[in-house]
């Protein structure tokens, strides 16, 4: 008996309802001859979707956007956003697709949406089309952020679509299927703002209320409570970035979301060697998105939110400002309780009468990090041995190992857990080196590596034996490591 397209899920559309002016109906180009890649049956089944139906052709044309189903209404969704500081009026997805909003087995909408899906309105120069390598590194790196409990869209398709793409090169198609709790995004509420339509604005803001933050509906002012847990969202992701040594590479107010999700994995690295000036991206030629500039490139995006956001806050433009600046104070202090609980659990310490010893700790090691080069999540893992009082794997990373022991035996009269570290502190995270091996080989049509560099990253924090190259630092030969957007 043929299934129909409904059988396998079902879906709502309410962002295209609900704010119709943001949403252009379209449609995917045709894929001519699709073949599943990766397909995340973990999350399929989180969204109580069964594997087997995405496997066959009717969801090989879900996933690439031909098969549009029952209750389905896929939209190219508009948004503006800044973009390296310059505000760029019309962005929009360009090459993806919001297909509806489709719930999870707990009952919780998320959004389905397609990149790479062709040409829309929103295209400008672009060709509509994503290839096989920059889909996967996406699905690696975006699935890797989750298992570190990072929060994040997630991925879970990758098909190719049969069909050469120009870049460079010639290269195979691809389309990734992300899922997301929304693709709400900075830029849609400065597109909502520029457009000057009130109504809209508020209807966006009810919206993102409504999905993301139910309890800002209770509150005496909704909206300025919204804006308040965005910037706590916000706060609290950046620190997890900075925690684990990951490198968005291009936070442009179109790619941060109202969520508090990481989104748009396109020049993202996780540095190696601590170095707060780190930047791999190509085209960041300031390094404005460098390890160590992200909490503020972040707080810079939640000020054009609240310019967007003023007209909602207050009906008096003077007192929206000082609402917006207000609430916007409380970044630093969010994202340093997160950043500092963090860094004391990597350590291995809990917070308390130590506080200010601890804090002194982070600073000093981070001081001999930078200056010995050393490999930022070897070393926390490293020292969890170190708690144990096998301090010589650790030890040994540093250029000066006299500098570490003093350091080291003030660390260990604090009394650092080891199991609390290890938890916290991953042995496999996405090496550059082993990203671009696996996907150089699965473009090339050998998908083993993708597989197993996969398995290692998601499960981040459990050693196992046989996976060693996944935890060790990328070889010399490698060299400086640079990273490209927009492909
Ligand atoms: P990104 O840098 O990936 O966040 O994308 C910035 C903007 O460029 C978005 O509006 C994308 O939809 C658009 N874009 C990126 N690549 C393409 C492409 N190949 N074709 C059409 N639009 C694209
Ligand atoms: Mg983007």
């Amino acid at each position: 008996m043929s299934r129909t397209a409904e059988s396998i899920v079902a879906f709502n559309g309410h962002f295209a309802r609900e704010l119709a002016e943001m949403a252009l109906p379209w449609k995917g180009e045709e894929a001519p001859n699709p073949e599943l890649l990766v397909l995340n049956e973990p999350l399929a089944a989180s969204l109580g979707l069964d594997p087997a139906s995405l496997h066959d052709s009717e969801g090989l044309q879900l996933l690439t956007g031909n098969l549009v189903p029952q209750g389905a209404t896929p939209v190219a969704q508009a948004y503006a956003g800044h973009q390296f500081g310059w505000y760029a009026p019309r962005l929009g997805d360009g090459r993806a697709l919001l297909l509806g909003e489709i719930a999870d087995v707990d009952g919780r909408l998320v959004d389905v949406h397609l990149k790479g899906s062709g040409r829309t309105p929103f295209a400008r120069n672009g060709d509509g089309r994503a290839v096989v390598g920059p889909m996967l590194r996406e699905y690696i790196v975006s699935e890797a952020m989750h298992a570190l409990g990072i929060p994040t869209t997630r991925s879970l398709a990758v098909v190719a679509t049969g069909r050469s793409v120009q870049r460079e090169s010639l290269q195979p198609g691809a389309v990734l299927t992300r899922v997301a709790s929304s693709h709400l995004r900075v830029g849609s509420f400065q597109y909502a703002r520029a457009t000057g339509n009130l109504d809209l604005l508020r209807r966006l803001a009810d919206h993102a209320i409504a999905r993301h933050y139910a309890a800002a509906a209770e509150a005496e002012h909704p909206y300025l409570a919204m804006f308040q847990a965005v910037i706590a969202a916000q706060a609290e992701l950046v620190a997890q970035w900075m925690l684990v040594g990951f490198v968005h590479g291009v936070m442009n107010t179109d790619n941060m979301t109202i969520s508090g999700e990481t989104i748009d994995y396109g020049p993202c690295a996780f540095m190696e060697a601590f170095d707060p000036a780190a930047v791999y991206s190509s085209i960041d030629d300031a390094g404005r998105y460098a390890y160590g500039n992200q909490p503020l490139a972040a707080e810079w995006n939640l000020s054009r939110l609240a310019e967007a956001l003023l007209p909602l806050l207050h009906d008096d433009e003077e007192q929206a400002v000082a609402l917006a600046v207000d609430s916007l104070g409380a970044f630093r202090r969010t994202y340093s309780a997160a950043w500092s609980a963090g860094m004391a659990a990597k350590l291995g310490l809990s917070s308390g009468p130590d506080d200010e010893a601890t804090s002194a700790l982070v600073d000093d090691v981070l001081v001999l990090l930078r200056e010995g080069q050393v490999d930022y999540t070897s070393f926390f893992r490293r020292l969890g041995a170190a708690a144990r009082g096998q301090a010589d794997a650790a030890r040994s990373m540093f250029p000066d190992p006299a500098g570490f022991d003093a350091w080291a035996a003030r660390w260990r009269a604090l009394g650092p857990d080891a199991d609390v570290m290890d938890r916290v502190n991953p042995v496999y995270i996405p090496r550059n080196h082993l990203v671009e091996e696996a996907l150089a080989a699965a473009t090339g049509g050998d998908l083993e590596p993708l597989y197993r560099l996969l398995d290692a990253v998601v499960s981040p924090f459990d050693e196992r034996p046989g996976l060693e190259r996944f935890a060790a630092a990328a070889p010399e030969s490698f060299g400086s490591y640079r990273t490209f957007c927009g492909t």
